[in-house]
């Protein structure tokens, strides 16, 4: 039984598009997905609509991930089981994606300074309507040939310090977990050791983090070691918080695939265990913690 509840489709920087994403969550055997796009609900309709036309054995999670700034990092915190028709949330993502716009804008301005002719309506272009990410000017870039990779391309323009860096402005991370109780989902930290955070900082994350209502962390998440998983979920028990399993997927790669990778030893509580109403049959999915 595979469970993922962090994936991304075009809305945000996926890929795929959300029917696409399905197809490939069936074809890797994942029977529960939740999609988790930056900062916007826009795909999980066509993927609502994709299982039900075509009776996909798929489960489908309504979810989110926010961005927002804490200290000077930038952290990710995904909402599950979220109504994703609840107006005042989809205001509150408007304007999260007002201010991915003027960024997006300010980014482009920078960059001209750097030898890239203004890309702002090219960018723009590649999100779909839905969120425009750095991921986007990196796409920009490689194809006008600026770098070979999307990694180069975040270590020289796009990563904190670099030219086409624009400091954050995100809500506050209290702030995205109170949106997201608000339309009823559960807030869970997304990939706590990707922040690149030492240890004392990674524990004041975890413990901000609950104090202002999250309810879990991502405990397993690909190329994440079973030593790693056992840090986060020590720092989870600490500070009362369960645990929740994503992939993060993109798009396919040789490291990154839906579904995989996300193994969980039975001493951990995972999030569905806490939160049953997230899965529409919990006990089916006893056998995953084995
Ligand atoms: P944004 O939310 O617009 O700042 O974009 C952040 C996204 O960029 C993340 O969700 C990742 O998908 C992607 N990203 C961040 N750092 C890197 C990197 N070094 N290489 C490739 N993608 C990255
Ligand atoms: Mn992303
Ligand atoms: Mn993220
Ligand atoms: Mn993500």
């Amino acid at each position: 039984m595979k469970i993922d509840l962090h994936s991304h489709t075009y809305y945000s920087d996926g890929v795929l598009s959300p029917t696409e994403l399905v197809h490939r969550a069936i074809s890797q055997k994942v029977e529960v997905l939740a999609i988790t796009d930056h900062d916007t609900v826009l795909g999980l309709a066509e993927a609502k609509l994709a299982i039900a036309d075509e009776q996909l054995p798929l489960q489908l999670i309504a979810g989110v991930e926010i961005s927002t700034s804490w200290h000077e990092f930038e952290i990710h915190i995904v909402g599950l089981g979220i109504d994703a028709d609840d107006e005042l949330f989809q205001r509150r993502l408007a304007s999260q994606q007002q201010r991915r716009i003027e960024r997006a804008k300010e980014m482009a301005r920078r960059l001209t300074k750097h030898q890239v002719p203004d890309c702002f309506e090219q960018v723009q272009a590649l999100a779909h309507g839905g969120a425009i990410t750095r991921t986007h000017f990196a796409r920009h870039l490689v194809n006008i040939g600026k770098a070979n990779s999307l990694s180069g391309v975040f270590k020289h323009y796009l990563a904190r310090g670099k030219a086409g860096y624009v400091p954050n402005n995100w809500i506050a991370l209290a702030e995205a977990v109170q949106w997201i109780h608000e339309a009823g989902g559960i807030a869970i930290l997304a990939h706590p050791l990707k922040y690149k955070l030492n240890g004392k900082w990674l524990t004041r994350l975890m413990r901000e983090f609950s104090e202002a209502g999250g309810d879990a962390a991502e405990v397993a998440s690909p190329q994440q070691t079973p030593v790693q998983k056992r840090e986060i979920w020590r720092l989870c028990q600490q500070f009362g918080l369960v645990a929740s399993v994503g992939s993060d997927f993109h798009q396919p790669t040789d490291w990154n695939e839906l579904g995989r990778g996300l193994y969980m030893t039975d001493d951990i509580v995972p999030v569905w265990q806490t939160y049953p109403d997230l899965l529409d049959e919990p006990a089916a999915h006893e056998e995953m913690l084995g």
